[in-house]
C-alpha cells in the first residue's frame, strides 16, 4: 500500500462475519481512517449460524441473530451502506463501482485499500422448478422461510435436500417445530466431512428423533402446484412436500475479485498469503470467499465457517493498518466443526480417512465407544471416538466424535494436537482436564492415543 496516510480510505466489500471483522479492528487500529462498507442486503453483523434455531422458533425474532445494526455500526465510526451492492471493482483506478438497489442507481466509490469479504452463494443448479425451493444462507431467506411455515397451517411434510451439518440443522429444527420433515441426498451417508462409520450414528439420531431419512437419492426437480411447492422427486421417488429446503452446499463468491485480477485456487476460491493479501495489490480478502492452507494436508482447501471469518478478518485489518506489514498470519486450518444433531454432539477435525487417502497419507485408526463422564455417575452419556494416526511418525491426522457429553471440549484438545503436530505416543502423557463428571482418569483421546501407539508399533505404550 505504501502507506496509508491518515483519511485514507478502506473499502469492505460484504458487512457480515468477516467484513465487520475487519471494520471493527480497523476502526480500533486506525481511527484516522476512513472506513466504509457496501452490503447488498438489508442486514450487517449477524449469526448466520442461528438461522436453523430461528427457523425452528427456538429463537423469536430474525433481529436477535443481528450482533451489530447498521445504525450501530455507523455509530461506531463504519460508514455502511445496506442495499448497495458492489457491481464492479476497478483495481488499477482503485475504485468500486456500486448500485443503491432501492433507488436503482450507480454511482463510482473511491478507495485506497479494499478488503472484499463477499462470502458464498448457495448452489441450488439450474433443475426444473428450483424457483420453489428455499436457501437459508442469508438473514432474509431465513426470515422468508419462517415466514412461510408461520403463516401455512395447512403443512404436513417439508423436504429438506442436502444432508450436511446445514441441512441436518434444519431437518432437526422442522421436527422440533413439529413439522414432518424428510431429509434427502444422493451420498449414501449423511455428513460427508465424516467416515461413514460415524455418520451412521448420526443417521440413527435423526431416525430416532423422527426425521425420515433417504440416502442415495438424486434430486431432480420440484414440482408445483397453485404456484406452491408440493413436490420433490428424486432418480429413486417422489416424496410429496408442501415447502422444501436446499442446503446443497455453496461456492466462494469471487466473480469481482476474479475479474479484477484476483488468482483463484483450486479450491475455486481466492488465493491469499498468510496476512490474506490477495494477488492484487491494495486487495485483502477474508471469510467464506478465500483458500485456506489445511495444515495436516498442506494442500488448499476452502473450509466456510463463521470461526475462520472472524479471525481472517483480524488479520487483514492488523496488515492493513500497518500499511502492509502487519504482525498477524492467519496459518490455515485444520478443518474442525462442532455441531448437535438431534441432541447428539457431532465433532470433527483434522482428515477423514477419505481425505488422507487423498493426500496421500497412510494412517492407522481406531474406533471404540465408551462413557463421556465417569460410569458411576448417572446418565454418564456414550461417546464414539475415532482418530487416525499417521503410519511410522505417529501424529494425529484426524478426530471424529459422536454422543453425549463433552464432545466440544474433547474435539478442540484433537484439533489442538492435528494444528501442532502432535505424535499419539507423546499425547498419551499431556495433562488434561479430568474429574468424573468429564470423563476418566484417562481421557477418551488419551486412550485412543493409547491404543494407535500399539497398533503402530511406537513406544512407549502407557
Ligand atoms: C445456516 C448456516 C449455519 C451456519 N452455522 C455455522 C456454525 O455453527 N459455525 C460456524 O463456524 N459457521 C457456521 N456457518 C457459516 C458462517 O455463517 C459463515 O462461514 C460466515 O458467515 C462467513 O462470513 P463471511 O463474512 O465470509 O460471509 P457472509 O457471512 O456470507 O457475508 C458476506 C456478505 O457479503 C455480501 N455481499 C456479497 N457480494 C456482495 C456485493 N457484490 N456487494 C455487496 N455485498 C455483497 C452478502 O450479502 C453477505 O452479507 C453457518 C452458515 C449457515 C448458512
Amino acid at each position: 500500500v505504501g502507506g496509508l496516510p491518515a483519511g485514507a480510505r478502506v473499502a469492505v466489500v460484504g458487512a457480515d462475519a468477516a467484513g465487520m471483522s475487519a471494520a471493527a479492528s480497523l476502526r480500533r487500529l486506525r481511527p484516522d481512517l476512513d472506513v466504509v462498507a457496501f452490503e447488498q442486503g438489508p442486514d450487517t453483523s449477524y449469526s448466520m449460524c442461528g438461522i436453523p434455531a430461528y427457523v425452528g422458533g427456538l429463537v423469536a425474532d430474525a433481529e436477535d441473530l443481528v450482533v451489530r445494526t447498521p445504525a450501530e455500526l455507523r455509530a461506531s465510526g463504519i460508514a455502511v451502506h445496506t442495499r448497495t451492492e458492489v457491481v464492479a471493482l476497478d483495481s488499477a483506478a482503485r475504485r468500486v463501482t456500486v448500485r443503491d438497489l432501492d433507488a436503482g442507481r450507480e454511482r463510482d466509490e473511491a478507495y485506497d485499500a479494499l478488503v472484499y469479504t463477499a462470502g458464498a452463494h448457495p448452489v441450488t443448479g439450474d433443475l426444473p422448478g428450483v424457483e420453489h425451493g428455499h436457501v437459508v444462507h442469508t438473514l432474509e431467506e431465513g426470515r422468508r422461510l419462517r415466514q412461510v411455515l408461520d403463516a401455512r397451517d395447512d403443512i404436513e411434510r417439508v423436504a429438506v435436500v442436502g444432508a450436511g451439518y446445514i441441512g441436518l440443522e434444519l431437518a432437526e429444527a422442522l421436527v422440533r417445530r413439529g413439522l414432518p420433515a424428510v431429509l434427502i441426498d444422493r451420498n449414501p451417508q449423511v455428513m460427508p466431512s465424516l467416515d461413514p462409520a460415524m455418520a451412521a450414528h448420526v443417521e440413527r439420531a435423526l431416525v430416532d428423533f423422527g426425521v425420515e431419512v433417504r440416502l442415495g437419492e438424486s434430486l431432480t426437480g420440484i414440482s408445483a402446484a397453485g404456484g406452491r411447492c408440493a413436490a420433490v422427486t428424486t432418480d429413486r421417488a417422489t416424496h410429496p412436500a408442501d415447502a422444501v429446503v436446499l442446503a446443497l452446499g455453496a461456492r466462494p463468491r469471487v466473480a469481482l475479485a476474479q475479474a479484477a485480477g484476483c488468482a483463484v485456487g483450486s479450491s475455486g476460491a481466492l488465493v491469499v498469503d498468510e496476512r490474506m493479501r490477495t494477488t492484487v495489490e491494495g486487495i485483502w480478502a477474508a471469510g467464506d470467499c478465500v483458500e485456506s492452507r489445511h495444515i495436516v494436508s498442506g494442500g488448499p482447501v476452502n473450509v466456510q465457517l463463521g470461526t475462520h471469518a472472524s479471525k481472517q478478518g483480524k488479520v487483514a485489518a492488523l496488515d492493513i493498518a500497518a500499511d502492509g506489514d502487519g504482525p498477524a498470519r492467519f496459518p490455515g486450518v485444520v478443518g474442525t466443526a462442532v455441531t448437535t444433531v438431534c441432541d447428539t454432539e457431532v465433532a470433527r477435525t483434522g482428515l477423514s480417512t477419505a481425505e488422507a487417502e487423498q493426500a496421500g497419507i497412510a494412517v492407522a485408526e481406531t474406533t471404540f465407544g465408551a462413557t463421556a463422564r465417569a460410569d458411576y455417575l448417572p446418565a454418564p452419556g456414550e461417546v464414539v471416538v475415532r482418530m487416525l494416526a499417521e503410519v511410522g511418525s505417529g501424529r494425529l491426522v484426524g478426530a471424529q466424535l459422536v454422543g453425549t457429553g463433552n464432545v466440544g471440549k474433547r474435539i478442540d484438545v484433537a484439533a489442538t494436537w492435528c494444528q501442532l503436530g502432535v505424535r499419539v505416543q507423546d499425547a498419551q502423557l499431556f495433562d488434561l482436564a479430568y474429574a468424573p463428571p468429564f470423563g476418566g482418569v484417562w481421557d477418551l483421546l488419551q486412550v485412543g492415543a493409547r491404543k494407535l501407539t500399539r497398533t503402530l508399533g511406537l513406544s512407549p505404550v502407557l
